[in-house]
């Protein structure tokens, strides 16, 4: 499957393994790592499609150099993506309502309207347009283009990632959302096969234990008591 890097982003929060909820753009270091590990996917957002590995296209030139190859991320590029990040979780849980949002922020979410401002005001920072290459060994290839050569690298990055999240969101991955529900999870993640209802093998041996635990361990009058 493609990856997307919208859920990319939503995914740097995380179950930390141990009950607790980790978060890998909690410092700036940590958004350059990101970053860096992404360097390709985030080249192919700007030249959106077929990307082929190792090929440079003229986006992905474009894109390294204004931006993630080398870049060193400090806070108010941290805070930026955050913010993105805010703005495309309050809209994830939205759209897989009214199944509930992931637990891990499910408190503190913005609105659904301030999250649409949000995200288009960052995809509006960068504007793109079409442009058609046609490799000699290769079919035609559409990629996104964005005009001047003096592009600010965070706008150019926070751009990338709104337009990630908008194409998601208006695609039709969106139906294939999910929150996962396994004890401790707060991944969101895209639901593949029918009967897939966690987002990771491990998720569904959590939940399947829990719910083993919950019928063995809990006297039955308890569960009949609350429903009274
Ligand atoms: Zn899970």
């Amino acid at each position: 499957m493609d990856r997307c890097l919208a859920l990319e982003l939503a995914s740097t929060i995380r179950h930390d393994g141990d009950g607790g909820v980790a978060d890998d753009l909690s410092d700036a270091p940590g958004l350059t790592r990101w970053l860096s590990e992404r360097a390709e996917l985030l080249a192919g957002a700007v030249g959106t499609t077929p990307h082929t590995a190792g090929s440079t296209t003229d986006s992905t030139t474009r894109f390294t150099t204004g931006s993630t190859t080398g870049f060193t991320a400090g806070e108010t590029d941290r805070a930026a993506v955050v913010a993105v990040r805010e703005a495309v979780r309050a809209l994830f849980a939205h759209a897989v309502s009214p199944a509930p949002p992931s637990p891990a922020d499910a408190q503190r979410l913005i609105s659904v309207a301030d999250a649409l401002e949000r995200l288009n005001a960052a995809a509006r920072r960068v504007p793109v347009s079409p442009r058609l290459t046609w490799p000699a060994d290769g079919p035609p290839l559409r990629q996104l283009v964005a005009p001047g050569a003096t592009r600010d690298p965070l706008d150019a990055l926070t751009a990338a990632l709104a337009r990630s999240a908008i194409d998601f969101l208006a695609g039709p991955r969106r139906e294939q959302l999910r929150a996962c529900t396994a004890p401790r999870c707060v991944r969101y993640f895209l639901k593949g096969h029918g009967r897939q209802e966690f987002c990771k093998p491990s998720c569904s041996n959590r939940a399947r234990a829990a719910r083993h635990y919950q019928r063995h361990h809990e006297p039955a009058t308890a569960s009949r008591t609350t429903k009274d």
